[in-house]
């Protein structure tokens, strides 16, 4: 079986382009009667970005809660929310403005919007039927790709395990790549985040399921990495813009991913860390899987002066680390990509145990 991929539709990019979203926006507003809804970081409330931005009075805003990443029950609470407002009708577009978190909501409220049930209802792949309303990706943060990826990746507390809706209609229909719009985010999260990248693309490259079109966007992203966070300044305006189009590229090719992120969502899922950081400590046990890359990302950390505190995991109960484990070796496709088949034979319960408590 072929898969048939899809891609973003359309996508501008360049320092400033964020002035022309008035021009993008006018086009959904003459294809469609209702509101617009802008989802925002709540890191922006009380800046000036939404002022600078068209938005007229009968559309939505709201500003996500990004303290936590999404989980099945912020994305029922934001649909119910939405859903409230547009009292039936339509939204003409759907924009998130902030990192993976921002548009990880955006995109599962989308799919809520014309699919009916709930968050839980539509984690795993091809679950959702119906395409989700028009939706603006305006990234404020660049690594999770999540721009371009086709998933939007939710916690459930209930089932403890983090999963997206994969799916065709949970993509952005248009991305606006404006690297001024990442000047001022600090320092460890641009690292943190950004790395997120370069982690998709190598777990991508040195596993077994690949294609050649895959393999390129990867190559090239990882590049874009290594001369981003090799370099004296990973925030420089040129390398800003770099690590957008990387971020763009990253998320193109995710979906086949390693070792390195089932031990981060088992992190994110129960000492709620965020994906990027978590990402940071599931690569700094794994030496022995990826030592290329893990010493590449140990020399990135150092020249960009980042840290990583140990011990996160002095103070856990047995119980913790079973509920860590668990939620890890859950993501069967990444693991046996990574490893093979036979991957609970390395990934013995003892092993990630193990890693764990080193971090
Ligand atoms: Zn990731």
């Amino acid at each position: 079986m072929f898969r048939n991929a899809k891609n973003v539709g359309y996508y501008m990019i360049g320092k400033g382009s964020l002035a022309q979203l008035d021009e993008i926006l006018a086009k959904r507003r003459e294809a469609v009667k209702g509101p617009a809804v802008f989802f925002f970081d709540h890191f922006f409330t009380n800046s000036d970005l939404p002022k600078r931005l068209p938005i007229k009075a009968e559309d939505i805003t709201v500003f996500v809660d990004t303290t936590d990443e999404p989980t099945t029950q912020s994305v029922d609470t934001y649909t119910a929310q939405v859903k409230a407002i547009l009292a039936g009708k339509s939204p003409c577009a759907m924009l998130a403005f902030g990192g993976g978190s921002t548009m990880d909501t955006c995109k599962c409220v989308g799919n809520l919007l014309t699919n009916a049930g709930c968050a839980a209802d539509y984690q795993g792949w091809e679950l959702v039927k119906h395409p989700a309303p028009y939706k603006i990706a305006v990234p404020t943060l660049s690594g999770t790709g999540s721009e371009t990826s086709r998933t939007g990746i939710v916690c459930n507390e209930e089932k403890n395990i983090k999963l997206g809706m994969n799916s065709d209609f949970t993509m952005f229909d248009q991305v606006l790549l404006d690297p001024d719009l990442t000047k001022t985010v600090p320092r460890n999260q641009f690292f943190y985040t950004g790395i997120d990248t370069y982690m998709h693309c190598f777990e991508s490259i040195t596993g077994s399921y690949r294609n050649s079109v895959v393999d390129a966007l990867s190559e090239k992203a990882i590049d874009l990495c290594k001369r981003i966070f090799l370099s004296s300044d990973m925030m420089s305006d040129e390398n800003r813009e770099l690590l957008m189009i990387a971020s763009f590229l990253g998320g193109m090719a995710a979906g086949f991913v390693g070792t390195v992120h089932p031990i981060s969502a088992g992190l994110s899922m129960v000492l709620h860390m965020h994906h990027g950081l978590a990402n940071c400590y599931a690569l700094s046990v794994q030496e022995d899987i990826y030592p290329n890359e893990y010493r590449d990302f140990m020399t990135m950390m150092e020249r960009q002066k980042i840290d990583l505190p140990s011990g996160i995991c002095a103070h856990l109960t047995p119980a913790q680390f079973d509920q860590l484990y668990d939620a890890s070796i859950v993501h069967e496709k990444p693991l046996s990509n990574r490893l093979g088949e036979n991957y609970r034979e390395i990934f013995t319960r003892e092993n990630v145990i193990g890693r764990f408590k080193r971090m």
